[in-house]
């Protein structure tokens, strides 16, 4: 790798896709963030993860994808599959059109689950494009599972595997809020943003987050807080910050801490 930071954002479905309209991008979002990235992409090595938002999840849920292939059949997952690929290919070409060289990498294509968690993902093509100084771009998307047939790989999910291998010093996450709060915030105006998350209050946070509010196959916020917090464990600063917000990814790519919730193990 360059001799810099490697950092794994996440740009979540919820910022970057109208959640309650089908398969409809939010190109404001998803070309800010493009641009900010743009910024930043010589600072540092970068991964992007996205999620699917409004193009995959409901085609997921209707087909009932979660509960194996045997319920959803192989049309629910081809085109649940192509439903994620297709947020993906917007991605890749707002990132493309800021000049990065961005390089979709189908999850499905170069991962096996079993029984709904990730079991192996062959990453070293993914690894030598971050060394080339390319710029990978995964994504949340339906793969083969050895027990269901199929199963979901969560953005969360993949970033964490990813994780393992490679080590990244920080994990950004960011979403359409402005991290994670004692209730969903769209739902509770009372709602607080919790700053820090770690072993200390990580049982009593995952009491409070309920799941998140529009249709979301792979678990909402419970989901994301317990997969992130098992991604702090692995030694990676994480940090959920607002998609929505301009700058605060471009800053919190540079390393700025506390601009939404930070979990991390300790
Ligand atoms: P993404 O698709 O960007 O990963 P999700 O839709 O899975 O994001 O999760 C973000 C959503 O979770 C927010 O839009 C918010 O309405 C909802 N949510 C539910 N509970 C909480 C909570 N306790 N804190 C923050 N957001 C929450």
């Amino acid at each position: 790798l360059k001799d810099k930071d490697l950092i794994f954002v996440k740009l979540g479905g919820a910022a970057i896709t109208f959640k309650d309209k089908p398969s409809s991008a939010n190109f404001e979002v998803l070309n800010q963030a493009a641009k900010e990235i743009a910024e930043v992409f010589n600072e540092c090595n970068l991964l992007i993860g996205h999620g699917g938002g409004s193009f995959p999840h409901p085609v997921a849920a209707k087909y009932r994808v979660q509960e194996g292939l045997e319920v959803c059949g192989t049309e629910g997952f081809a085109e649940t599959q192509r439903a994620a690929r297709e947020i993906n290919q917007l991605v890749v070409k707002s990132l493309q059109e800021q000049n990065l060289p961005a390089i979709p990498i189908q999850t499905s294509a170069c991962t096996l689950m079993s029984n709904g968690q990730i079991k192996e993902m062959f990453t070293k093509p993914l690894e030598e494009l971050i060394k080339k100084e390319m710029l990978p771009v995964i994504y949340g998307d339906v793969a083969v599972d050895t027990e269901k047939g199929c199963s979901i790989a969560s953005t969360e999910m993949i970033l964490r595997h990813l994780s393992e291998k490679l080590h990244p010093k920080r994990v950004i996450i960011a979403t359409d809020v402005e991290g994670v709060y004692t209730a969903d915030p769209k739902k509770d105006p009372n709602a607080e943003l919790i700053r820090e998350i770690s072993q200390e209050n990580l049982e009593e946070v995952l009491g409070m987050v309920s799941g998140a509010s529009t249709t979301d196959v792979t678990g909402g916020m419970v989901h994301k807080v317990q997969s992130l917090f098992n991604l702090a464990k692995l030694g990676a600063e994480v940090e959920i910050i607002s998609l929505l917000k301009p700058g605060l990814l471009k800053r919190s790519i540079l390393g700025e801490n506390g601009l939404g919730t930070t979990i991390r193990f300790k």
